[in-house]
């Protein structure tokens, strides 16, 4: 890899989209991302395992954001309207619009099975 420094203000990235992918079309900047990209949707591979429970996910952030809210409970969502906090911005979200809102909760399906919110404190 060379920089190219001589021509004024260049930026130093600028998206090469070298591979492409041979099944639905899309290109990608690197040989890297078209293999992630064809084992995640394509292949529907998992490579990346939760080491506390049996869940895989296909990305890295997935099994981050996984073991972040499910494992080490973290509660990053803080509503500013109550002292609550969520692991998701989607409950946060769903629960702003309930009770303070009063709105139509479109959004409970989306944390049926998560505890989260009618919790203890
Ligand atoms: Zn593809
Ligand atoms: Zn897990
Ligand atoms: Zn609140």
């Amino acid at each position: 890899m060379h920089l190219n420094v001589h021509h004024k203000l260049k930026p130093e990235k600028k998206p090469m989209k070298s591979a492409l992918c041979a099944l639905c079309g899309k290109s990608f900047v690197s040989k890297q991302s078209l293999a992630r990209h064809n084992n995640a949707v394509h292949r529907k591979l998992k490579p990346f395992t939760c080491t506390l429970c049996d869940k895989s996910f296909s990305w890295k952030t997935g099994l981050t954001r996984h073991a972040d809210g499910v494992h080490k409970k973290l509660k990053l969502f803080s509503c500013t309207l109550c002292d609550k906090s969520f692991t998701w911005k989607v409950i946060l979200t769903c629960h702003i619009e309930n009770f303070h809102k009063k709105l139509e909760p479109s959004c409970l399906s989306d944390i049926n099975g998560d505890s989260d919110g009618a919790g203890l404190d």
